[in-house]
């Protein structure tokens, strides 16, 4: 069975214990403006242009078959609503300055690529983590790739944000080791408004998953839920639900060049990144709630 995939990030750090493989899956039910993997939004495969690698050689608009490609000056304009991804301006393009968002890949070709750093998992605790996007989109596919991971012995670990078929999340559940949870604000009127999401299916997700299996993870994003209360409130949820690890992320804005490359604006510009030393006093209260807090 095939996996959309965007990226396999070799020796990850800080998705789950120990050294890690990072297989990022395509797609994602939320439309969260800060996110820093915005080709995964959206279902299918983006094209993704990087201008200051164009030469201006046209070839790209002289292959696509859709005609979403035209030129100005010798640089091409696109209509992206017409693309159907086919990779022909990818493969044309003679200066690397295209490139598609996702690769569908074979769960056999993907564990091979796991496979290679098994004795960095085994020394250090790690293992393999499956982000996205949000990874239970592809369910089917990927249940069959945690299988072949369990059946090599792998430390498997799934980053969600939640909000995705219950079905799918429950068929995966017994092949998952360590499910690193998204839970991004308390209140479900808000957490719809900026995100899209539906905070009552997460929840109820949150509630069939064994407690010791889930960290909660919070990103923390100044003007939606950098706030005392707001943090406070999700540290409670996560003690109700009988979790004992809360890790936060601050803010950054590294995935900025991405909208860039795929013709868009970047979306929450009025906001700073955040620092770890921003996080402290959130994660001191934490803390004196009995939360182990990363
Ligand atoms: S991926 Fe295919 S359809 Fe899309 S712009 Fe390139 S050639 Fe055209
Ligand atoms: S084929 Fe590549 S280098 Fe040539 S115009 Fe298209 S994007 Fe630019």
């Amino acid at each position: 069975m095939k996996l959309s995939v965007m990226e396999i990030q070799r020796f990850a750090l800080h998705d789950g214990p120990g050294i890690r493989t990072t297989v990022f899956l395509q797609g994602c039910p939320l439309r969260c403006p800060w996110c820093a993997n915005p080709e995964s939004q959206a279902g299918g495969k983006k094209l993704m242009y990087l201008q200051k690698r164009c030469i201006g050689c046209g070839r790209c608009a002289a292959v696509c078959p859709s005609g979403c490609i035209t030129t100005e000056d010798g640089r091409p304009i696109f209509n992206r609503s017409l693309c159907i991804g086919c990779g022909k301006c990818v493969e044309a393009c003679p200066a690397g300055a295209l490139r598609l968002s996702s690769r569908d890949m074979e769960t056999s070709e993907i564990l091979s690529v796991l496979l290679r750093d098994r004795s960095y998992y085994r020394n250090t605790g790690g293992g393999i983590t499956v982000s996205g996007g949000e990874p239970f989109l592809q369910g089917r596919g990927l249940k069959e790739l945690l299988a072949l991971c369990k059946a090599e012995g792998l430390h498997t670990a799934v980053e969600t944000t939640g909000n995705t078929p219950t079905e799918n999340i429950q068929a995966c559940e017994p092949l998952i080791d360590l499910f690193l949870f998204d839970v991004k604000h308390p209140d479900p009127v808000r957490f719809k408004e900026v995100t899209g999401g539906d905070h009552a299916l997460v929840l109820h997700n949150l509630t069939l998953l064994p407690p010791q299996k889930v960290v909660l993870r919070v990103p923390v994003i100044p003007g939606f839920n950098f706030d005392e209360q707001v943090l406070g409130d999700l540290f409670r949820l996560a003690l109700s639900y009988g979790i004992r690890r809360v890790d936060l992320l601050p803010y950054h804005t590294l995935g900025r060049g991405k909208y860039e490359q795929l013709g868009r604006a970047y979306p929450y510009d009025e906001a700073k990144p955040l620092s770890r030393k921003d996080l402290e006093s959130a994660k001191a209260m934490g803390e004196a709630l009995g939360l182990v807090m990363g």
